[in-house]
């Protein structure tokens, strides 16, 4: 699943074909994938509109549009969004697309069709719940230390939880923990200082580094112009890449923890500290 640096790299990378564009029109293919509004009301709110910025929020994109509406998309389980010409051949699996003036198409490939789209007026219905993203400058040691210190769940479950911090998903949280040292089935709140701390820059590390290799590609992921990233060759222990550890050479463990298959290491992650 996209997280928040596959989110991150479409955004930077879709943001200089669409902003400053009109929207011409918008096909769907798959109308299941619309939330709100109406099929009719959103052709009818969304044609003719200029796209004046895109933003990520978590693992969201908002589009904002001239009217003052925003476009919200949610790319789940295997989203992809691949720019092209209006005279492309659509990727497989397209869901949607949105045509902009000049001849350029933003086809919504979803193979799952999990993925979500959405116009709305305020960003604060989709978005204003969610924790807060973990690569800017509010997100301290302290303020996840006194987040954790309130939660009694897994730590794994618990990076997860987007309503604790945006934007990380299975991948990032069990690189960050292999990083971090701290085993996945831990109690948020008995971390102490230095592990918080560790967990804190392990966290903006994975991301960072992700971001740079334009996000990971395990699955369904690709960037706008349809290559894969290459985050994954960075990856520790996440999706089970590696069969032993690469710092001491113990088979990695998988374990789900509330659902979602976890790796670590349980002579550098232990349990009992
Ligand atoms: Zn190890």
């Amino acid at each position: 699943m996209p997280e928040l640096p596959e989110v991150e790299t479409i955004k930077n990378e879709l943001e200089p074909y669409v902003v400053g564009r009109n929207i011409s029109g918008v096909t769907l293919f798959w109308e299941g994938m619309l939330r709100q509004p109406s099929v009719r009301e959103f052709h009818s709110r969304l044609s003719g509109q200029g796209i004046t910025g895109l933003k990520r929020r978590g693992k969201y994109l908002i589009f904002s549009l001239s009217s003052g509406d925003l476009l919200v998309i949610h790319l789940k389980m295997s989203g992809s969004l691949i720019v092209g010409k209006d005279s492309s051949e659509p990727p497989k699996y397209t869901r949607a697309i949105i045509r902009l003036d000049g001849g350029t198409s933003i086809f919504f490939s979803d193979p799952r069709k999990f993925g979500k789209i959405q116009l709305v007026k305020d960003k604060d219905d989709i978005v204003g719940k969610l924790g807060p993203e973990p690569l800017e400058a509010d997100f301290t040691p302290e303020v996840l230390a006194q987040r954790l210190s309130k939660r009694k769940a897994p730590i794994k479950a618990i990076l997860l939880d987007q309503g604790f911090v945006a934007g990380i998903g299975n991948m990032y949280a069990d690189e960050a923990l292999f990083s971090a040292g701290i085993h996945p089935l831990r109690p948020a709140s008995s971390l102490s200082q230095d592990e918080v701390a560790r967990l804190h820059s392990a966290i903006q590390q994975v991301l960072r580094s992700a971001i740079t290799n334009k996000g990971a590609s395990i699955v369904n992921y690709l960037r706008p112009d349809g290559t894969p990233g290459t985050a994954q060759f960075q990856f520790r222990v996440a999706h089970g890449r590696a069969k032993n550890c690469p710092v001491c050479g113990t088979p990695i463990a998988h374990i789900p923890i509330r659902g979602r298959g976890s790796y670590f290491c349980s002579k550098c992650q232990p349990e009992k500290v």
